[in-house]
């Protein structure tokens, strides 16, 4: 049986997402046997990003500094905008470094369901950024729309691309298709559908 104070730092950690009790409590365990090491390590990296974080007012992206690095690159092409749901999913894309050109978070989705109406997402923003000067004169030509390949990703995204409608802009979207190394046979109709609609010439 550990003290309040171990079981009060498991409880914290098992709140983290991905995490459960018994995983929390392996990590505390971990961390208690290096705490002149790691602990100390991660104690710092927590109060550096606690007194830094903040976020981007360009793009919504989560960073130690406002712009963030990828608004503040000049090497990242102004003229291209890619449209994310979450914070999450733009580091997804930017890990995989397909992208040159810059982000828009919008918070979330449009759902009837938990009552997220346009205006709570940063649309209004989203269109303030296409119809604006643009950066160092580079003004904004494509819009990709990356929402997530749900109910209420897709109304989003049609939502958007209504929206940008009558605007000097390409709207683009993300392939829905076959997950690489997926073998159709395991793949949900709805992902073989998409795949079939999405199809391309050979
Ligand atoms: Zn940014």
């Amino acid at each position: 049986m550990a003290s309040q104070e171990i079981e009060a730092l498991a409880g914290a950690l098992a709140r983290l997402p991905g995490l459960g009790p018994r995983s929390a409590r392996r990590a505390v365990l971990w961390l208690v046997k290096r705490r002149e090491t790691a602990l100390v390590d991660l104690l710092n990296s927590l109060d550096t990003v606690r007194e830094t974080l903040v976020e981007c007012t360009v793009c919504g992206n989560v960073d130690t500094r406002n712009p963030c690095g990828i608004c503040a690159d000049p090497r990242r092409d102004a003229s291209s905008i890619c449209v994310v749901e979450d914070v999450a999913d733009l580091w997804a894309l930017d890990r995989a470094r397909l992208f040159p050109g810059r982000y828009h978070v919008l918070g979330g989705r449009l759902s009837a369901l938990d009552g997220v109406r346009p205006e709570d997402l940063s649309i209004g923003a989203l269109l303030d950024r296409v119809d604006g000067e643009g950066v160092d004169g580079v003004r904004v030509d494509e819009v990709v729309l990356a929402m997530n390949a749900t109910l209420e990703g897709q109304t989003t995204a049609h939502y958007i691309a209504e929206r940008l409608e009558g605007r000097p802009v390409r709207v683009t979207q993300l392939a829905h298709g076959l997950p690489v190394g997926g073998e159709l046979d395991y793949l949900d109709e709805g992902t073989l559908a998409q795949a079939l609609r999405a199809r391309k010439p050979l």
